[in-house]
């Protein structure tokens, strides 16, 4: 029986039109699983991670039923109001509603903190058809009568059990009780542990269940390692990896614009060609860089996550997680660079001290421990024995001291433990990822 595709399931051609631009051949399975009950209007719980085509599976059939009404707005509030956790989840499915609204007339806003209010205001002022926002914002806006929701005809709470786990219950309850009676509503979490069954049962009626298989499965396509290592010595370990030349078409992303340069003259200088994308580059430069990474002029490309997206080159070799994403959904997203089209890529992650709670995250979404790669001469006992901090400490510590300075010798960080400290007074974690002693460097080590 061939896949159905998207003609199949009654898609108005508009949207058609617009999944032809960016290029989506054939629905995944919650697509094709979700946008038939949707377009009938069911209320709708889906068990399924980022990374399954989840937010087309409600994006295109919630457009296309706002077109089936006739447009009305009302000052200050949406049609339909998508909830997500964090900021780079809003404007991603903010970006999708855009590209799949390419070819219909939509009015569309996403909200969230941490920027200036003013712009976020005034593009709600004549009411628009879809808001994406995070919890906080909208209570925030909601509570200085910016936005109401009185007459929603659509509520999507989307990842919930992330934001069950960011402790954001009380401002979802908070925004239920805001919502008019008589409303269509959708429901999407990767896990259902209890909890976010009984949210679900209170926010939704009679509605349809589907899920489908976690993205992990793209994961498991992928050999990665993880390699603990100082921050201090992550340079020297990158070089070091450079000697393999099966490294030769790598995208080594940083979290900053700044950490990707410095990682670049890092390698220029090693004699390893490479370039560096970011915002903070011209367009023609950024170009020129992809040009020259596609055709194999450079080894390396160094990205941030902002950059990297619409980079679109087959056959990566490695991509090398310099430092690890705060988002663990990013880290899904990076190392899907490789192993495209049935290819066995590799993702090589390097993990400091406080980086280790990323990676008990990031393990949390693949739903898998990334095995541990001791056999590097930089590899630390300091780091696979450092206790491992509540994701808001590690992220803070981490920000605070920059991209990609060393720490300063001899100074006590604030929080967190130093390696000979670490190393001395406790004991390090039992870890069954790898039989280490097999594995490990022979390498004395002077540097720690
Ligand atoms: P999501 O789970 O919504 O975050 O989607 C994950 C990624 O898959 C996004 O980059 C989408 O653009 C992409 N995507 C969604 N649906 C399809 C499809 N039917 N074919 C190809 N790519 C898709």
């Amino acid at each position: 029986m061939n896949t159905p595709a998207f003609r199949d399931l009654n898609l108005i051609d508009p949207l058609l039109k617009a999944l032809d631009a960016v290029g989506y051949t054939h629905p995944t399975p919650i697509q094709l699983k979700a946008i038939p009950p949707l377009l009938e209007g069911h209320d709708l719980l889906g068990c399924a991670q980022t990374g399954t085509g989840k937010t087309a599976a409600f994006a295109l059939p919630l457009i296309q039923n706002l077109k089936k009404n006739p447009i009305r707005y009302n000052a200050k509030q949406p049609r339909i109001l998508v909830l997500t956790p964090t900021r780079e989840l809003a404007i991603q499915v903010h970006d999708n509603f855009v590209e799949y609204s390419k070819f219909v007339n939509l009015k569309t806003s996403v909200i969230f903190g941490g920027v200036g209010q003013a712009p976020q205001v005034k593009s709600m002022l004549g009411g628009v058809d879809v808001l994406v926002a995070t919890p906080g914002r909208l209570l925030d806006l909601i509570n200085q009568r910016h936005v109401s929701l009185r007459e929603l005809e659509v509520f999507v709470l989307d990842e919930a059990d992330r934001m069950l786990d960011m402790g954001f219950i009380h401002d979802i309850k908070k925004i239920i009780a805001l919502l008019p009676e008589k409303r269509h509503n959708l429901f999407f979490s990767a896990t259902m542990p209890k909890e976010i069954e009984q949210l679900a049962n209170t926010i939704l009626r009679n509605p349809i269940r589907v899920a489908v298989a976690p993205v992990s499965s793209t994961a498991e396509l992928i050999e990665q390692r993880v390699m603990f290592v100082d921050k201090d010595k992550k340079r020297d370990l990158l070089k070091h990896l450079f000697q393999d030349p099966s490294l030769s078409k790598v995208i080594i992303f940083t979290r900053t614009k700044h950490g990707a340069n410095k990682v670049s003259e890092v390698l220029t200088k090693a004699g390893i060609k490479s370039d560096a994308i970011h915002g903070n580059k011209s367009q023609t430069a950024r170009q020129n860089a992809l040009n020259n990474f596609k055709d194999g002029k450079i080894r390396a490309l160094i990205a941030t996550d902002i950059a990297a997206r619409g980079i679109d080159v087959d056959d990566i070799t490695h991509v090398i997680n310099f430092e690890l994403p705060h988002e663990p959904e990013s880290y899904v997203h990076r190392i899907g660079r490789t192993a495209r089209a049935g290819a066995k890529g590799k993702a090589i992650a390097f993990c400091d001290a406080e980086e280790k709670s990323l990676l008990k995250q990031i393990e949390k979404v693949i739903k898998m421990e990334v095995p541990l790669d001791p056999n590097q001469p930089y590899h630390s006992d300091a780091v696979e024995g450092a206790r491992i901090l509540k994701p808001g400490q590690a992220k803070a510590l981490i920000e605070s001291r920059g991209p990609s300075r060393a720490p300063q010798r001899g100074r006590r960080p604030q929080e967190g433990r130093r390696p000979s400290e670490a190393r001395s007074g406790e004991k390090p974690r039992s870890d069954n990822r790898f039989p280490k002693k097999k594995f490990r460097s022979p390498a004395p080590k002077k540097n720690d």
